[in-house]
């Protein structure tokens, strides 16, 4: 940091300000990590330089030998982690991940049939009239993807989001009872739907997906079937979820982000299967620039961490200590969303302490616990002040803990939210966003914290 401190010291004072925030502070966010020593100083070098547009061995630049070693090492490793036939580890992040996906299913399913019939090899042998057909048959296509509110992402198919001006989207929920996947309700969407892509993922679901059952859904409608994966990778990668829970044998195409529970580097990757492959692999230059070398060499280190057996036992402990969590949760009180979880998150209802999701969220942070407000199913205070706290297990099991320290955690979380009330907004309403934590609390809670 002396270095980066001799040129910008105000940079090298906000790094020095995470870092220690990150050390004081619970990080409990869901979709947070500690990467290794040697992913992190994998991304500080020269790599970061290079340009290599193009793919492996067909770049548009000159002298790329040394990022085809790179990107080939990480995109092995992807495959023979997840039993994948093809990984493209290109993408920036989670986002450009799917936005590869998607391009690359509309050039399969949509783009490739109309040059067939129209005679021609490439778009761009194709006549003005013909290439507005295309355009337009490219916007009627449709997606159907887990609702916003169940614990879907905004990037498959929502309207803030460039998917949803993409596709015509629509959306599966939860059992209004249960809270989970109903998958005679996605049956039925589907066949009434007709989506080209059938979507499996989500960023606040506590609980695992029958990737089988959505492919025979995906098969009876033809669609493809796509996952994205971004939560629960390492989960996969640890071999937590095997079977019909992992969705790499059942997908026609997955994507990831490598910087949750995969502990990598920010980024993102797509396996395919060898059918869409070469599609996927057009994804620089279809919806990507230059790839980040820098952070490919990242992703093959944090690649080659994941298939050590070591992080099976991480994996396996990340899902442990998320049950100890709920459990813990749940017997001093709050209530939970489908009652328990069986991945890595966990998402309260704090509606039950008479707070906002935003209230809650800005409690505990002031006492040393960093979560994010999160939309419960249906829920009233929408996404902006929400009703729901999210938490997961993936950075603090890479701190090294266990079972009994999140007993601890969960008696700190349920203590702070019962200490906080809501307080009066500024036009006299009941407030959604302002709180008060009872005198002593924050103070207690972050001195339990450290001793942790
Ligand atoms: N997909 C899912 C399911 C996610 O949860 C996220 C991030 O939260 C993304 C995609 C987007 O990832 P990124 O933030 O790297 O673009």
């Amino acid at each position: 940091l002396q270095v980066v401190e001799s040129v910008e010291p105000r940079i090298a004072g906000a790094i020095r300000s995470e870092l220690h925030d990150q050390r004081a502070s619970l990080k409990l966010i869901a979709s947070e990590n500690y990467a290794s020593p040697a992913v992190l100083l994998t991304m500080g070098n020269w790599l970061s330089d290079k340009y290599a547009e193009g793919t492996i061995g067909h770049r548009f630049y000159a002298g790329c030998q040394n990022v085809d070693t790179v990107e080939s090492i990480a995109a092995e490793h992807a495959r023979e982690l997840f039993g994948a036939e093809y990984a493209y580890v290109q993408p920036h992040s989670g986002i450009d991940a799917n936005l590869v996906a998607f391009w690359s299913i509309l050039a399969h399913r949509v783009e490739q049939p109309e040059l067939a019939e129209a005679g021609v090899r490439q778009v761009n042998e194709l006549s003005e009239d013909a290439w507005e057909v295309l355009r337009k048959k490219f916007g009627e296509q449709r997606m159907l993807g887990m609702s916003l509110d169940a614990g879907g992402h905004l990037t498959h198919g929502f309207r803030p989001n460039i998917s949803g001006k993409m596709f015509q989207q629509r959306s599966y929920g939860t059992n209004p009872e249960t809270g989970l996947v109903d998958y005679d309700q996605v049956a039925a969407a589907a066949r009434e739907f007709r989506p080209l892509i059938l979507i499996a993922g989500y960023s606040a679901y506590p609980r695992r997906i029958d990737f089988a059952r959505m492919r025979e859904i995906a098969d009876e409608v033809g669609a493809t079937f796509m996952v994205d994966m971004a939560h629960f990778a390492g989960l996969v990668a640890g071999k937590v979820f095997t079977g019909d829970e992992d969705p790499v044998p059942f997908a026609d195409v997955v994507t990831t982000t490598t910087h949750k529970s995969l502990r990598g580097p920010r980024g993102g990757l797509v396996l395919a299967t060898g059918e869409y492959a070469p599609s996927v692999d057009r994804g620089c230059p279809m919806v990507l620039g230059g790839p980040l070398s820098h952070v490919m060499a990242a992703k093959a280190v944090a690649l080659a961490e994941a298939r050590q057996p070591s992080f099976q036992t991480y994996a396996q402990q990340v899902a442990d200590n998320a049950k100890t969590l709920a459990d813990g949760l749940m017997r001093r009180g709050a209530k939970l969303v489908t009652d328990g979880t069986d991945n890595h998150l966990v998402l309260i209802d704090v509606s039950g302490y008479g707070l906002t999701g935003r209230q809650a969220e800005s409690a505990l942070l002031e006492a040393g616990v960093v979560t994010n407000r999160n939309a419960v199913p249906s829920d009233p205070n929408g996404a902006w002040y929400t009703s729901g706290v999210r938490l997961g297990t993936p950075a603090l099991t890479s701190r090294g803990f266990g079972g009994a320290e999140f007993e601890q955690v969960a008696d700190l979380i349920t203590s702070v939210l019962s200490s906080t009330t809501p307080a009066t907004a500024s036009n006299g309403q009941p407030g959604k966003a302002r709180y008060v934590l009872a005198d002593g609390v924050a103070e207690g809670t972050r001195a339990r914290i450290a001793e942790l």
